[in-house]
């Protein structure tokens, strides 16, 4: 059989690296294309060398000097810019595009790929956050398949796939609770980076571990869902379930629940999404039964995570609401780790931008990109 042909766009992240992993271990099944980073060149070029991958981009087209000196010794081909990107991912010699790109800077490489029917194993939930029904009319037009890379639903993918036909009465989506899951409000408002970059069980990038200390991260999972699985938002509930054991649960009419389980570890999704519909080893642990004796659950707490309360409110209003809490969110959460506001800021800028909002209930791909501008600018105001 012929081996899948990937192309990693954010191959430096954790997800692109913890992908890269599952590469490494299958070199039969797989073989890497293309790989893409923001920023850094010394990464790029050793897993460019190591991998020995037919295409490199750097999207900072200030380092293309630096990455094209770095390989000038290798047969991969050098470029730069989002643009070259875009054109690369639609290349015939890509089969699958891995979205692991941080933030709103993945929507347009993800939308090329779709509209070059790729399959696209999506980690990248900003994209789905800002235009979700963009994103999802997008893959069908062009009979592209997203597969989700997302634990939780690569979870919720795995149950639907005992649903035979039924419709799905509710999806429960699991959520750790992150490190201040039992701290009082006071805590969490003086909470600084060191303590919110710790997740309790979870390996992860700094943005996604911030947004799962304040809980943003579970509410733009809802949002996902909501795209990914076309499910209406009302039948999407969150449970926090400190364990992260069950990455996610459907429920049908009849009252059976379907979890899929598993030890937290990133190269299960991603190895699933890669090599679907096939089960590949992973080379993660496996749960011990012997060892596990308790799962608990909780119900979330939005007084104190005010986050996924802004989310269920703004995918209730929709149109470019989602765009615009992601907009302020990324702003406020790259403040917060550069130590120019606190924790309880960043809902508090996310509130501030929903409500001023200029908004359209059905946007186009430019309302989408003019929102992300404006609100970026409107939260950038609440810093300075
Ligand atoms: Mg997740």
């Amino acid at each position: 059989m012929r081996k899948r042909r990937i192309a990693i766009l954010g191959s430096t992240g954790s997800i692109g690296t913890q992908t890269l992993d599952v590469i490494r271990q299958h070199p039969d099944l797989f073989e890497l294309e293309l790989i893409s980073a923001n920023n850094n060149v010394g990464l790029l070029a050793a897993q460019a060398r190591e991998f020995d991958v037919n295409n490199v981009v750097i999207c900072n087209e200030s380092r293309y000097p630096a990455l094209a000196d770095a390989l000038k010794e290798s047969d991969s081909k050098v470029w730069a810019g989002i643009g070259s990107l875009c054109s690369l991912v639609k290349s015939d010699n890509v089969d699958i595009v891995v979205g692991a790109m941080v933030g709103f800077s993945g929507l347009r490489p993800t939308l090329c790929a779709l509209e070059a029917g790729k399959i696209v194993a999506l980690a990248n939930k900003e994209t789905l956050v800002a235009a979700g029904s963009i994103v999802t009319r997008t893959a069908r037009e062009h009979e592209a398949v997203i597969l989700p890379v997302d634990s939780e639903h690569s979870a919720i993918f795995q149950c639907l796939l005992a649903a035979q036909g039924n419709a799905v009465e509710k999806i429960h989506l699991t959520a750790s609770g992150g490190p201040f899951r039992t701290w009082t409000k006071e805590q969490i408002a003086a909470a600084g980076p060191e303590t919110a970059l710790k997740h309790p069980n979870w390996n992860m990038g700094a943005k996604v571990t911030i947004d799962s200390a304040s809980m943003m991260n579970k509410g733009f999972e809802v949002i996902e869902a909501r795209w990914l699985f076309d499910i209406d938002p009302s039948r999407i509930e969150v449970v926090v379930h400190p364990e992260s054991v069950i990455h996610s649960m459907v429920e049908f009419v009849d009252g059976a629940v379907i979890a899929q389980l598993g030890c937290p570890d990133m190269r299960q999704p991603i190895g699933f999404a890669l090599n679907f519909p096939e089960r590949i080893t992973v080379g993660n642990r496996k749960l011990d039964w012997n060892i596990l004796h308790t799962l608990s659950f909780e119900k979330p707490d939005m007084d104190r995570f005010p986050c996924l309360r802004l989310a269920y409110e703004a995918i209730e209003r929709g149109g470019n609401a989602p765009c615009a809490l992601n907009a302020a969110n990324e702003v406020a959460v790259a403040a917060y780790l550069k130590g120019l506001i606190s924790f309880c800021d960043i809902p508090k800028i996310n509130e501030k931008c929903l409500a001023g909002l200029n908004f359209a209930a059905d946007p186009s791909l430019e309302d989408i990109f003019e929102t992300n501008r404006e609100i970026a600018a409107i939260a950038n105001g609440c810093i300075d």
